[in-house]
């Protein structure tokens, strides 16, 4: 298998384990591979019998074939065990009839980002070895919270690797600080910035772009890398439990072989969506893709009109980890329903104009497939109150734009199929809005809450956000954004 970029007119071919050292293809595009690997139903019936790791493996396997099967059965093994996952990968719970939440947040810092941070690094260190590179990767993170914790915690430790973290100084929950001013590792730093998260963003991206900065680091023995989702070893993990879903309905004996289900992910960069619809083009019988949004609805409007538009007012929400106006990997949908040279031209006038509208050809080929639909932060909080109090389910914000988006669909389509939801935080990492949410009341402070919401629903509090506060703080650092290079600095000097 190999990999080309998403703008490259010329096709030019990658191997994964440069892909996966890279991020990033040169000419700006994302790296998707040249065709995609089929999955039979006799396969999907095979898979049934797999652990999670060797169902991973497996599917990881066609992807990244630079990569043996062994060596990806030894990462999967170690990324996903017991001490990381103590209630498996993703527990898929039924919720009512027709409906199952797929929890992805049982790993280390309660987000879903785990299901692929626990394993990329991994992957990256093997890219290291085969790809003869001797300098130290230095990956780079600029955080709005949730993508920060759990890649230090994914690349803690690892070989050849060092991690630096920058968060919004009053951006960021109580829980979510702790969460990184706690953390350990010989490898790691961490630092509040001044500013929001777009100042940040800004700084590692200026980071990223200056050549100087670039040739500094290579005499110091150093490469950058990144660790967000555009990255193509981010993205082929989250296909693997879409799969073991479908596996777990079966096994369940809630749908036969061959039934279609619908899909339903809570979405904010098009990541974890993206991975659903590649899953489905491998073969897995997906019918529809919901697509669901918070107040920032740039999604639900391109998905019914055909234009993307970020020329709009961005919304602090319940739901942070979906306020983004840029959903990058929308691009790689782009290209899989038209060509590097439609892609290309869509992505420039995005940067310069920051809208495009897609051919009406590309959008029928988007509607077969997706459907867009929004929750406001009023739906958000009803929807957790009801499904608390009606199902005694209790979920997180993000998990609610989701429910109540499917419950949109299904209101306006009549179509009840059986529908996974991606179910990506803890309640307990989203506490306090969850707490007020149900309560219409927020008498505790951000860790009480906590405990209090522990005891009034009987549901455990995870084990990476008990006693947080008792924890010993290794990172105080407060730096303006203009010395976040700086801060880079001293620390690779440590
Ligand atoms: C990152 C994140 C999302 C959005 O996922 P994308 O792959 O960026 O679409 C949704 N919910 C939570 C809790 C997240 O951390």
């Amino acid at each position: 298998m190999k990999f080309q970029s998403t703008r490259d007119l010329n096709k030019t071919k990658y191997d994964s384990a440069q892909v996966i050292k890279q991020g990033l293809a040169n000419d700006g595009g994302l790296f998707v591979p040249e065709e995609i690997p089929m999955i039979s139903q006799d396969d999907i019936k095979s898979f049934c019998h797999l652990s999670y790791p060797e169902l991973a493996a497996t599917v990881l396997g066609k992807f990244l074939s630079d990569y043996s099967y062994d060596e990806l059965l030894d990462d999967c093994k170690n990324a996903y065990n017991n001490d990381s996952f103590p209630d498996g990968a993703c527990p898929l719970v039924k919720v009512d009839d027709s409906t199952y939440s797929l929890e992805l947040w049982h790993g280390p810092t309660c987000a879903f980002k785990d299901m692929a941070l626990q394993i990329m690094p991994k992957l990256l260190s093997r890219a290291l070895v085969k790809t003869g590179e001797k300098k130290e990767a230095l990956v780079l993170v600029a955080t709005s919270g949730d993508t920060g914790k759990a890649a230090l915690e994914g690349y803690k430790d690892v070989e050849q690797i060092k991690i630096c973290v920058f968060y919004p100084k009053d951006g960021v929950s109580t829980v979510q600080q702790l969460q990184m001013t706690t953390q350990t590792g010989s490898n790691v730093n961490v630092c509040a910035v001044e500013g929001n998260f777009d100042d940040i963003q800004s700084g590692v991206k200026r980071i990223f772009n200056d050549e100087k900065i670039a040739e500094d680091l290579n005499k110091q023995g150093y490469f950058l890398s990144s660790a967000n989702s555009i990255n193509f070893g981010r993205l082929a993990p989250q296909i693997v439990y879409y799969i073991k879903a479908y596996c777990d309905l079966l096994i369940h004996k809630e749908i036969e072989l061959g039934d279609m289900i619908n899909v339903c992910v809570p979405t904010g960069n098009f990541g974890n969506i993206l991975a659903a619809y590649i899953a489905k083009l491998m073969g897995l019988p997906i019918n529809k893709l919901i697509c669901a949004s918070n107040s920032n609805n740039i999604l639900t409007d391109f998905l019914n009109t055909g234009r993307y538009d970020r020329n709009r007012d961005f919304h602090l929400t319940m739901s942070p980890s979906m306020d983004i106006l840029i959903s990058s990997n929308l691009e790689r949908l782009i290209y899989f329903v038209s060509d590097a040279k439609q892609t290309a031209e869509y992505m420039n006038l995005l940067n310069s104009k920051g809208c495009y509208q897609v051919s009406d050809d590309i959008k029928r080929k988007i509607d077969k497939n997706f459907v867009g639909y929004y929750a406001d932060e009023s739906q958000t909080a009803d929807t957790i109150a009801k499904y608390y109090n009606l199902q005694d389910y209790l979920m997180d914000t993000h998990t609610a734009v989701a429910f109540s988006a499917l419950e949109s669909y299904r209101n306006e389509h009549k179509d009840n199929t059986k529908t996974i939801v991606a179910s990506t935080a803890s309640p307990y990492k989203f506490a306090q809005n969850v707490y007020s949410s149900i309560y219409n009341s927020n008498p505790y402070d951000d860790l009480a809450i906590l405990e209090e919401l522990s005891i009034i629903t009987g549901t455990q509090i995870p084990k990476p956000l008990y006693q947080l506060d008792k924890k010993s703080i290794n990172f105080m650092g407060v730096i303006s954004a203009d010395n976040m290079f700086d801060e880079v600095l001293n620390f690779i000097k440590k």
